[in-house]
């Protein structure tokens, strides 16, 4: 469909988890929405591809948990540490009751497409790729819509609201003129991938710390998808020694791994994502609300950013798909007492969480990062949960579900072919 100037009940801007998952439930509640990505696909490697027990149920609550686990994945029950060659197990979903007790690894353009697939059955929902929104269109001080770069031109798509979901360098945030407050952690991550072979160990997911280095690899199927982790600057004095020292670092970390550090052949080609966790005061404004990492930038520590954004993308469907139709019927736009119930339901669970986040970047990252011991080494870790097995049950909770997990409330209003 080629993109025109067009209206729409409400403008999602960024087809992430958040974006995607919101313009689905709103589309399938009955509500018009346009979803705007500035890429042509979602065909983008290493972006967090967990996908937690909570979100599971979400997708069951949609029907889709079936057609998910068609996807190619790999379930991980447990999650293991590996310090100075010593493992231990720091989750293990197994016992905590849950309809589905396990994250599931699976790439995210897969279950973008899924989500979008889903979207695109419903009349009132259209997705325009390389669509890059440029700025905000105004009138009376609110939101009125936005303007985007598109191949055919400049366009603009009027809305009733518009959901900035554009991620943690949320271009709309810029716009409205708000600044997120840093919450302090700063991190350099290189994520390249070497190849598996069929004798390799079967460690799924694992971290493994030693040396004041953090190696985070995740089992792909046909490779290891490797984060190297750095304090911050710490990517710059690497390149200064080069790519030698990474794939040393690799293989004294790595051991199963040594023969294959070849396989990394520079550092300029690696992609290099620089961890932030910060928040806005308020995540909205007349006529525009912000959800996801566009509100609060995850770590990636703990895996809980795609979780959160799927999380708070339910919360936003449940408060607002009735003022929305409201909107449809009555021309007035939902007010910012209705935006602000969004914020207030997803606030203390996002304040949390990253709280939790910057406390394990503290105790756990950062030490690791300096070369000390992460909380007295991985055997005094080990007899701490054998001791207290409550404290490892409410890690893989936090974990697996976080808290306050959402529900679909919003009711499904028929298919494109009322199928
Ligand atoms: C190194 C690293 C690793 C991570 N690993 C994990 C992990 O394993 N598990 C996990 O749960 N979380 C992980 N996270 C955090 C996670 O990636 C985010 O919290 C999550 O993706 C947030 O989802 P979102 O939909 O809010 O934003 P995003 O996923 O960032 O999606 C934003 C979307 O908006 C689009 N967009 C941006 N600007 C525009 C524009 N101007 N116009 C149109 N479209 C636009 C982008 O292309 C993108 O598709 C990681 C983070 C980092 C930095």
């Amino acid at each position: 469909m080629e993109p025109q100037d067009t209206t729409a009940t409400v403008c999602v801007v960024g087809a992430g988890p958040a974006g995607a998952m919101l313009a689905l439930l709103l589309a399938r509640s009955g509500v018009d929405v346009v979803l705007l990505e500035k890429h042509a696909d979602f065909l983008r490697d290493f972006r967090g591809d967990t996908v937690h027990p909570s979100t599971l149920e979400i997708l069951d609550e949609l029907g889709l948990a079936g057609r998910f686990h068609e996807l190619p994945h790999r379930k991980l029950e447990t999650m293991g540490l590996v310090q100075d060659g010593r493992p231990m197990l720091i989750a293990d979903f197994r016992a905590l009751g849950l309809r589905f007790p396990y994250v599931v690894f699976v790439p995210q353009w897969d279950f973008l497409n899924l989500i979008t697939a889903e979207a695109a059955r419903y009349p009132g929902f259209r997705l325009w790729t390389r669509a890059e929104v440029t700025g905000l269109l105004r009138a009376d001080g609110r939101a009125v819509g936005v303007r985007c770069r598109t191949p055919d031109g400049e366009r603009t798509v009027r809305a009733a609201l518009v959901v900035a979901a554009d991620g943690r360098k949320s271009v709309l945030r810029a716009a409205a003129g708000l600044r997120p407050r840093d919450r302090g952690v700063r991190m350099d991550v290189l994520m390249f991938r070497v190849s598996r072979r069929d004798d390799d160990p079967d460690e799924r997911l694992t971290v493994r710390i030693g040396n004041g280095r953090v190696f985070v690899i995740v089992d792909r199927g046909t490779y290891w998808q490797v984060s190297y982790e750095m304090s911050a600057g710490g990517y710059d004095r690497l390149r200064r020694e080069g790519v030698g020292r990474l794939r040393r670092d690799l293989a004294e970390l790595v051991p199963f791994l040594a023969d294959r550090t070849t396989e990394v052949t520079g550092l300029e080609e690696l992609p290099l994502l620089q961890v932030r966790v910060d928040r806005l005061r308020r995540w909205y404004a007349p006529g525009l609300l912000f959800i996801g990492d566009a509100a609060h930038a995850m770590s990636p520590a703990g895996g809980y950013g795609v979780n959160l954004a799927v999380q708070d993308a339910t919360a936003a469907a449940n408060l607002l798909a009735g003022p929305l139709l409201e909107a449809r019927r009555t021309g007035r736009p939902p007010d910012d007492r209705a935006l602000a119930r969004v914020q207030r339901r997803r606030q203390v669970p996002t304040v949390l969480t990253q709280e939790f986040q910057r406390l394990f970047h503290r105790v756990a990252v950062d030490r690791a990062l300096r070369g000390d011991r992460v909380m007295g080494g991985a055997g005094r870790l080990s007899s701490t949960f054998e001791r207290w097995p409550f404290l490892l049950r409410l890690l893989s909770r936090m974990t697996g579900v976080g808290l306050r997990p959402e529900h679909v409330r919003t009711p499904d209003a028929g298919e494109r072919d009322g199928g």
